[in-house]
């Protein structure tokens, strides 16, 4: 027995799962795993974590994981050794690159890989094919949150941190769901309400907050705009604003006064259906705390407005002087691992590492002379327009790191037929997904548990991922098979190690410049982080970093989808994810949490159900102009009549067969949260 004790070894990492970024200690003895279990020291999650980080990691060493690149021959994959699999890939892409020029290749980078890895990425496709091409999948889900945090406050990320709840005395979350998507911070959510501080809660669904709130704002979906405007205007009514802060520190505060006094309230009251009193009770209760924390979600920003709802959520913190110290700010709750990183190394294709403009003439050359290589100062295409370009014969090859976009981006049908359009198309992947299926060449990778780097969760922290086991044999790192292609294909680049590429990053990404491998310790460090390591917990404290804190006043607009296909298809059916599963569910369906939650159901209203002659697990058709799905159905009043809501996580029910190309006017985010449908029962055969 003490020798079996003797033979476990503890290693600390990071959460693959959501952007709270959990720090775990992973029993093993040799390259098993035999426990999860939190730190107690870590100030991120305190003991904590949810049933995703604990119990979610048995799809490490799953018999379905690729061991063994596969190349498509004649539609058949057949196994290749990874010379093999490296010559191919190298030859096809310098042909396609002679051919049609490197703006013919793109690449999908993945919020799931470290910063490393999304570095050396973005670093493969512009170096190597002289193009701004490369994205990731931060457009389907936070790309409003950057743009319109940018636009603001001159920074697209979380401007507090999560402790701060210990200081706040009000809490706003807007279109998000913490206690199943975020379900750490969730928790600390519920213990500081338990303890009296107010919640609002502003999200078409009763989600699980709901009775913990002293406010909630159930309104339609699409109109977060009308809405928050409404929210803004009795604030000012009030006269709860902060003078001080908007005349020091902020700019267009006229332009946005104007744009309040103008509403039309019985307007803006029949847009998003909440009662105007409702909406004022919460605006008073937020203005008039001392410190106010705001936090949001996809229920945000997945909308044809999500960037000018990210906006007009940082004009009520600005208004209220609600930002630069504890207890206070705008908390975007980053979906995935790394969402912040992938951005943050430029996997975008406007910005480059450390969101340089591509196409400022001083960055450009800032950039060449770094990378010692001829590069674009175009913008490149983001993943929408890859698709577009890839369906005109435009976009010929397509690298995609890490990412599932058959069964996560909307309108699956378009991206299939994007997929088969495109004549050479490489996936680096866990598993055989539905995505992988199209590829011509599927690198076996290795998952977070079997290598190392930096993740840096939602509130700016770059926390160390430590390698617990060595990669299952045949798969490598993601970082190590870009590394090896770019040396195969005679672009200059050291051997793969991590530190020595977090070394890199810190010497073009300014506010990295003080980050090493060695000074990142146990608990991580939040950008910027200085010479000597030191971090920043909040940021805009005596200035924004765009200098001025902008004011942004924009009216209500319907969505296109509704405006187009509503009449047609009445039922507005919302996405979104639950606490067992996580995303495509490609990792957490296999494993225990598969046992607990078996598919995908669709919710809807008992008034409605009523008139489609629905009841509980009757299978139903849900249909748009795109496609259609079959799923179970669960009636229930978390959804107003009208509404309908599910969850994405299970390919048997692939829901993105009926969502929608429309997207957020300036980010191209799609706009999964308003999808306009009809439902009907399947009669039973
Ligand atoms: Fe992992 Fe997020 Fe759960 Fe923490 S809250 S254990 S980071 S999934």
């Amino acid at each position: 027995f003490s020798k079996s004790i003797e033979a476990t070894r503890k290693t600390r990492t990071v959460c693959t799962y959501c952007g709270v970024g959990c720090n775990l200690n992973v029993a093993t003895k040799g390259s098993e795993v035999l426990s999860i279990q939190a730190p107690t020291d870590s100030e991120v999650n305190h003991s904590h974590t949810c049933l995703k980080g604990r119990y979610a990691f048995k799809f490490v060493k799953h018999p379905d994981r690729l061991r063994k690149p596969l190349i498509r021959y004649n539609g058949h994959f057949t196994e290749a050794t990874w010379e093999e699999a490296y010559d191919y890939i190298a030859k096809n892409l310098q042909r396609i690159k002679e051919e049609h020029g490197g703006n013919a290749v793109g690449g999908i980078s993945s919020a799931r890989c470290t910063n490393e890895e999304n570095y050396l990425m973005q670093k493969f496709i512009r170096v190597g094919f002289g193009t701004n091409n490369i994205d990731a999948c931060a457009r389907v889900c936070h790309s409003p949150t950057a743009w319109g945090m940018q636009k603001a406050f001159g920074t697209g990320a979380a401007t507090n941190s999560i402790e701060d709840l210990e200081y706040t005395n009000c809490i706003l979350i807007t279109g998000a769901n913490p206690t199943e998507g975020h379900p750490v911070t969730g928790s600390k959510i519920k213990q500081r309400v338990m303890k009296g501080v107010p919640l609002i809660v502003i999200d078409p669904r009763e989600i699980e907050l709901v009775p913990y709130a002293k406010h909630h704002l159930q309104l339609r979906p699409g109109t977060n705009v009308a809405l928050l405007d409404m929210f803004a205007y009795y604030i000012l009514e009030a006269g709860l604003i902060d003078q001080d802060f908007i005349k020091k520190r902020c700019e267009n505060w006229e332009e946005f006064e104007q744009g309040l006094r103008n509403l039309n309230l019985d307007e803006s009251e029949r847009t998003h259906g909440v009662p105007r009193e409702k909406v004022r009770a919460a605006a008073i209760e937020y203005a008039s705390a001392k410190g106010a924390m705001a936090f949001h979600g996809l229920g945000v920003t997945e909308h044809s407005h999500g960037s000018k709802t990210v906006m007009t959520i940082a004009d009520i913190a600005m208004m209220t002087g609600n930002i630069g110290r504890p207890g206070v700010g705008v908390l975007p709750l980053r979906g995935q691992n790394n969402v912040q990183g992938a951005a943050d190394m430029g996997c975008q294709p406007h910005q480059g590492a450390g969101y340089l403009q591509v196409n400022d003439e001083a960055n450009h050359k800032l950039y060449e002379e770094f990378y010692g290589a001829h590069m674009s100062n175009e913008i490149g295409w983001k993943i929408p327009q890859m698709y577009d370009a890839a369906l005109a014969g435009k976009l010929k090859a397509l690298w995609i790191m890490g990412e599932d976009v058959v069964q996560t981006d909307p309108n699956t049908e378009h991206v299939k037929s994007a997929l088969n359009a495109l004549e050479f198309l490489v996936v680096q992947e866990l598993f055989m997904t539905p995505t992988a299926e199209f590829a011509d060449v599927v690198l076996p990778a290795a998952s977070f548990l079997e290598k190392s780097g930096t993740f840096t969760n939602g509130e700016r922290r770059v926390q160390r991922v430590n390698a617990v086991i060595p990669p299952i044999p045949g798969t490598k790192s993601d970082g190590q098979i870009v590394c090896d292609i770019m040396q195969r294909m005679g672009i200059p680049q050291a051997d793969y190690t991590p530190d020595g590429v977090l070394a890199e990053i810190a010497r073009i990404v300014p506010f990295f410049k003080g980050a090493t491998w060695e000074n990142l310790t146990d608990q991580g460090t939040q950008w910027p982080i200085k010479e000597g390591g030191i971090g920043t917990e909040i940021l805009h404290v005596d200035s924004f970093k765009r200098g001025l804190g902008k004011f942004h006043f924009f009216r209500f607009q319907e969505s296109k989808e509704i405006e187009k296909h509503h009449d047609e298809f009445p039922f507005i059916l919302t996405t979104g994810r639950i606490l067992e599963h996580y995303n495509c569910g490609t990792m957490t369906r296999r494993t225990g949490n598969a046992q607990i939650v078996t598919e995908d159901l669709l919710a809807i209203h008992p008034d409605d159900a009523a008139k489609k002659g629905i009841e509980s697990g009757d299978m139903v058709r849900i249909f748009s102009n795109r496609g259609e799905v079959n799923m179970k159905a669960k009636i229930s009043t978390e959804v107003k009549p009208g509404i309908l809501y599910t969850t994405f996580h299970f390919p048997e029910n692939l829901v993105n067969m009926v969502t929608s190309s429309e997207c957020d006017e300036d980010t191209m985010c799609p706009e999964y949260k308003v999808v306009a449908v009809d439902v009907e029962k399947v009669p039973a055969s």
